[in-house]
């Protein structure tokens, strides 16, 4: 039994998951884990430097030179690879167009659940994602799966990417771009996206952000009395 709370959120491609963990870690004051944003980092640093997806040498090597780092207190994903601070650039259609590839690969996953399973030893920590509540902290007190109308999730992402600076990515591209990643996330053989049997399903269609949050507070409440 860990001693430590762990909250547990997966769930398709921009279905709200970082918005609710960031906004569920801060009310609860626990530690927040964006482990997209680490996918999305290892696949800055495979483009960048042209790694060799099915070289398992290459990628091996690679990984052992990467370096990831979260300010995990300023809730707001912030992530440094080998200390440059690569946040927005990891957000940008050449990094989502190629990081479902990257974290279908084998070594990854593993370096990547390692680091976070380490992150998630002693302390209090929100934590959302493909597969945590069933590979990384399959013993998460609370698990949530969530999951939202594809259009609607994909006009949303539209409205983040359309409000920064010369982004010239249309509609139809965010949704194609959703619609590929969940596709390639829920039919990869490594720790394919599956809903944990004892996850509690969050379908944030019609929800609004404070609704989530005090759906998801609700249940970790109960948890926090006995911590
Ligand atoms: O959460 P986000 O959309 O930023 O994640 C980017 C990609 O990283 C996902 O489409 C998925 O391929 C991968 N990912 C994963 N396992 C996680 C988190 C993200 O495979 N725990």
């Amino acid at each position: 039994m860990r001693s430590n709370i762990v909250v547990a959120i997966d769930g398709y491609s921009s279905c709200g998951k970082s918005t609710l963990a960031k906004a569920l870690a801060k009310s609860l004051n626990f530690i927040y884990v964006d482990s997209g944003a680490m996918y999305r980092a290892v696949t800055l640093y495979f483009l960048r430097n042209h790694t060799d997806i099915s070289n398992e040498q290459a990628v091996a090597a690679a990984l052992d030179t990467i370096e990831l780092n979260f300010n995990a207190r300023d809730y707001e994903s912030h992530i440094t690879l080998n200390g440059e601070e690569v946040s927005e650039e990891i957000r940008g259609m050449l990094v989502s167009d190629a990081v479902s590839e990257v974290s279908a690969n084998k070594w990854v996953r593993h370096a990547m659940v390692k680091q976070q399973q380490r992150m998630g030893q002693s302390k209090n920590l929100v934590m959302d994602g493909r597969d945590i509540g069933t590979t990384v902290f399959p013993d998460a007190q609370v698990k949530f799966f969530m999951t939202a109308d594809p259009k609607i999730r994909a006009e949303r992402r539209y409205r983040e990417l359309a409000a920064k600076p010369g982004n010239l990515v249309t509609l139809e591209e965010v949704f194609e771009n959703l619609a590929h990643r969940d596709y390639a996330d829920t039919t990869r053989k490594e720790s394919p996206l599956i809903r944990a049997d004892d996850a509690i399903v969050l379908d944030n269609t019609d929800m609004t952000q404070q609704e989530q949050l005090d759906f998801a507070a609700g249940h970790v409440k109960p948890f926090l009395k006995q911590a």
